[in-house]
């Protein structure tokens, strides 16, 4: 007799938790402990989707062993180190729970807080972002240079992105549908996540310093990013052209002015100093600059324009373990 075939439902968790990592070799065996106390907790199934962003210490390995250990932890390893935005974005394209957690892996997002990103979520909303209240431990200009920047950027950006929330969040699986189908490169997943709509509110937490090891954010790492929200979600900056030059017309126009009244009207000794050489060269700079800045601006929109249209995958895997056959799929 033929035994019947058994096809074990493809289950899907309630909860995938979407952590990307560099390097982190130091605080993973304490993050998966810290989860694991908060999995307890939790009712429903859990997934715990690990992204490894190329790092070169032992991150890869403690992520195989931590697989071995627990079933719930699923690994993609990237080829290389892509940027903790696409790693993120790559972790999200493989969770498959009804709601994704998103959280950074120094422990600086405390999982303590998770409970109550679930509970807002239940009471219907479908992006939870987590907003700090206080940022311990981190130093004075990283401080100042974080507050002013989200504040020049929900005053350039079209979209209401909230000020001093990270990628700490939740998000429904309506959510990271839209997001996983947005094929742009230059991600900034704050600016997306607030893109898409949907109910949103905010939890606040006060946010601790890194578990251990050192900022893998370097400085270019976060300039890089800055740029890329500003330009990602403002033309501000290419209207800075038009006003640039709108303005130099302005001064060009007064310092013409003022030279024919002089010529008419008098001779004073500063009206023959302000002709001639210093006046022209003083408006070939000036002018020289604002040609610069401008062209500056239009480079890096259509530096932007080419990358996206070169269309190559966002990251390329050298690893992935753990997950059912369909999601594997995303491989071809
Ligand atoms: N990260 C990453 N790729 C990178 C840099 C950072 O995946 O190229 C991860 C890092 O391991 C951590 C998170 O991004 O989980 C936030 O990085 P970090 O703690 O250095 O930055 P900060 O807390 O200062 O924003
Ligand atoms: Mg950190």
């Amino acid at each position: 007799m033929i035994a019947a075939i058994q096809f074990e439902p493809v289950r899907q968790p309630i909860y995938s938790f979407v952590i990307p990592l560099y390097n982190e070799e130091e605080t993973l065996p304490e993050l998966h402990r810290r989860l694991c106390e908060l999995f307890d907790t939790l009712t429903g199934e859990v997934e715990l989707i690990l992204v490894d962003d190329g790092s070169r210490d032992r991150s890869l390995e403690i992520l195989r062993s931590l697989h071995r250990q627990d079933p719930r932890v699923r690994y993609l390893s990237l080829a290389r180190n892509f940027g903790h935005q696409i790693a993120l974005s790559a972790g999200l394209q493989f969770a498959s729970g009804k709601a994704a957690i998103v959280m950074d892996a120094d422990l600086q997002d405390p999982p303590e807080v998770v409970p109550e990103l679930i509970q807002k979520w239940q009471e219907g909303y479908q992006v939870v972002y987590g907003q700090r209240l206080s940022r311990n431990k981190e130093g004075v200009i990283k401080r100042l240079l974080a507050y002013s920047f989200y504040r020049v950027l929900r005053q350039l950006s079209d979209v209401n992105i909230p000020a001093d929330t990270g990628d700490f969040c939740l998000m429904d699986r309506a959510v990271l549908q839209v997001l996983n189908q947005m094929p742009e490169r230059n991600r900034y997943i704050r600016g997306l996540r607030a893109w898409v709509g949907f109910r949103q509110t905010a939890v606040h937490f006060h946010r601790p310093g890194r578990y251990a090891g050192d900022v893998k954010y370097t400085f270019r790492k976060s300039f890089r990013l800055a740029i890329n929200s500003i330009l990602g979600f403002s033309i501000v900056p290419l209207r800075t052209a038009t006003y640039l030059g709108l303005f130099s017309a302005a001064f060009a126009g007064l310092m013409m002015a003022l030279l024919l009244y002089w010529r008419i009207f008098q001779h004073s000794a500063t009206a023959q100093r302000l002709e001639g050489f210093t006046l022209i060269a003083m408006a070939v700079f000036f002018l020289g600059a604002v040609q610069l800045i401008c062209i500056g601006i239009l480079g890096e929109y259509i530096g932007r324009i080419y990358e996206e249209v070169k269309g190559r995958p966002l990251y390329t895997l050298k690893e992935v373990e753990g997950f059912e056959a369909p999601v594997a799929a995303k491989l071809h």
